[in-house]
């Protein structure tokens, strides 16, 4: 009972968020203010009244159409409403029913009555937050091909403030962390920034951690796209990622740590490939946004990062390691993406 009343207000409030996405996603890229005016009908101008303003179920029952002028409306609004409800309801479900994290409170056994923690209730909005910047991000990119600045900076500017607040081991307790920890406690923010943490950082669950980690992410984020697309261009010769991608990354980062943007968008490649193959089929157009694979990639790799960080910890820890890395996979581009060019330049 307790349960089901609980995945119901998460399904409402994402229907809501969602409704106030669809603004963010009509609005922004016009550079529109998001609370003034009120939703009207894009065609007769008509302010829409509130019963005519309920995420998802007014759609079905005006049949997406407007109550004055009877002009149609996308299907997109209602999938953009029912897809942030059903996504708040999976990440409730994932973080703090089955608690994937394995954040405190689980043993207590009030947790199955949902008397957890507020720590853990934080970490789960923390990614909720995240999920709503990278849906709007995701519905402008499949739209117009761009993600806005303001969209992704404003991200950015309330990852590094929750940084600040919600520091690395966050939710759990630093003191709950053994000196040689086995495994990496996870947090809302996943990992700390390095490891060990240096002396004023003492051992993680303050501000200096939590916004270090923020910023290092944001910049690992937005340098790792641009960085790509600028060796990318140069070999190819001509412009290969939008700066829009890059800033989405900065944004995750912001949230996340920069180790996880680093795994999202190597792992992307899949959703990509997946994406591409479905555009393909159905429009024959081969220009993709990048942006939804991204997105995507960084949710799906932020629950899996329990399973799949721990033989990545040797090697995202270590400065020997990782520079050659950077180096081998910079040169290995290049080379391709001027190989590409070769290839090109003689058909
Ligand atoms: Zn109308």
């Amino acid at each position: 009972m307790v349960l089901a009343f609980c995945l119901i207000l998460v399904f409402l409030t994402g229907a809501s968020v969602g409704s106030f996405l669809n603004v963010a996603v009509a609005r922004l890229p016009l550079e529109k203010s998001l609370l003034w005016p009120s939703s009207r009908c894009g065609n007769c101008l008509q302010p829409i009244c509130w019963y005519d303003n309920i995420p998802i179920l007014s759609y079905l029952i005006l049949r997406g159409r407007c109550r004055t002028c009877s002009q149609r409306y996308s299907v997109g609004y209602m999938f953009v409403e029912l897809a942030t409800a059903l996504g708040f309801v999976g990440l409730f479900w994932i973080e703090i029913v089955e608690n994937i994290h394995t954040w405190p409170g689980d043993q207590n056994p009030e947790f199955r009555l949902f008397l957890f923690p507020l720590e853990s209730f934080c970490g789960f909005a923390w990614h909720a937050l995240l999920f709503a910047f990278l849906m709007v991000a995701t519905v402008c990119d499949l739209r117009s091909r761009e993600i806005p600045l303001q969209l992704t900076l404003t991200g950015t500017l309330v990852g590094l403030v929750g940084s600040a607040f919600m520091p690395w081991p966050f939710p759990h307790a630093v003191a709950q962390i053994s000196p040689a920890p086995i495994a990496l406690p996870l947090g809302a923010q996943t990992w700390p920034f390095w490891e060990p943490l240096p002396a004023w950082c003492a051992q993680g669950g303050n501000v200096q951690t939590g916004l270090v980690t923020g910023v290092v992410g944001a910049l690992v984020g937005t340098l790792l796209l641009r960085g790509i697309g600028f060796v990318f261009s140069a070999g190819l010769g001509k412009d290969a990622l939008g700066l829009g991608d890059a800033d989405l990354m900065m944004m995750a980062g912001a949230f996340l740590g920069w180790q996880l943007v680093v795994v999202a968008f190597f792992l992307s490649v899949f959703p990509a490939l997946l994406f591409g193959i479905i555009q393909l089929a159905i429009r024959r157009d081969n220009s993709l946004p990048f942006g939804p694979a991204l997105s995507l990639s960084v949710m799906g790799t932020c629950l899996a990062w329990g399973q799949i960080s721990d033989p990545l910890r040797e090697f995202l820890f270590n400065e020997f390691i990782l520079f050659w890395v950077v180096v081998f996979c910079g040169a290995m581009l290049f080379i391709m993406s001027f190989l590409l060019r070769v290839i090109h330049g003689n058909k």
